[in-house]
């Protein structure tokens, strides 16, 4: 599943499509996808992992899921979910939730919330962090409400990084590791973007699929944790585990 750093590389890889108008319009997807033939692109956004193209009237809102991908002017062999085309070329999606939006994208969307934005608030995550203690840290780092964009890969590096048992309550944190996970949640998705870019990001992880922890030389335990049961590698002696008590929780 695309992270929001991801979704960041599409929208960037597209400015000759905007302002262009969309010549035809096909694909299975079940929505009334015609209605966009004839419609010019004023822009592209994102939030998270959500991926926007927007129109006059309406977004077409481009989820990828698990399986969801895109192509700029070549197809796969695979049906096309939604494919559009221009006197410029074309674009491809596959395998995606495409859904259209009618809102004011500004109504709909936090953009506080997504990390990879300029509008990132650092202090509302915080905020929000603060009003579920018991909430472990592994999930809220998934909870989309709060760090729009981060997936699993970032999940497990930005714990692995400040240090920070993936199992801790939120709540437990003291303010020093509050802080660093919140603002590490940010920064590695800009390093996820750059290393991704360059076609390096495995070569960066470090705890993410991998056996050893790179700190400790010991394994690193494997584990689908939390409620969100997301695969988790971490470290049982580098990574501290903060809990609330009994009576806390
Ligand atoms: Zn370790």
């Amino acid at each position: 599943m695309p992270e929001g750093p991801s979704i960041v590389i599409l929208k960037e890889l597209l400015p000759s499509f905007k302002g262009k108008k969309v010549l035809s319009v096909e694909g299975n997807s079940k929505q009334d996808i015609k209605r966009i033939a004839g419609q010019k692109i004023i822009d592209f956004k994102s939030w998270g992992k959500h991926f926007l193209i927007c129109f006059k009237d309406f977004t077409i809102r481009i989820h990828f899921m698990l399986f969801g991908s895109y192509r700029i002017n070549e197809r796969k062999l695979a049906p096309a979910r939604l494919s559009m085309q221009f006197k410029v070329g074309e674009l491809n999606f596959y395998a995606c939730s495409v859904q259209f939006i009618e809102e004011d994208l500004d109504t709909l969307y936090d953009w506080t919330a997504d990390v990879m934005n300029d509008d990132w608030d650092a202090k509302q995550a915080k905020k929000k962090l603060k009003q579920q203690p018991a909430t472990l840290v592994c999930d809220a780092l998934l909870d989309q409400q709060l760090f729009a964009g981060v997936g699993n890969i970032i999940k497990n590096e930005v714990l692995f990084r400040i240090k920070v048992h993936p199992e801790s309550n939120a709540g437990a944190l003291p303010p020093k590791q509050l802080k660093l996970l919140v603002d590490e949640a940010r920064n590695y998705s800009f390093d996820f973007l750059e290393w991704k870019k360059q076609y390096v990001l495995r070569k960066h992880w470090l705890a993410h699929t991998k056996r050893t922890c790179p700190r400790c030389e010991i394994p690193l335990i494997k584990k689908y944790a939390g409620k969100s049961k997301r695969r988790t590698f971490f470290c049982n002696n580098c990574q501290v585990l903060y809990q609330l008590s009994a009576i806390q929780v």
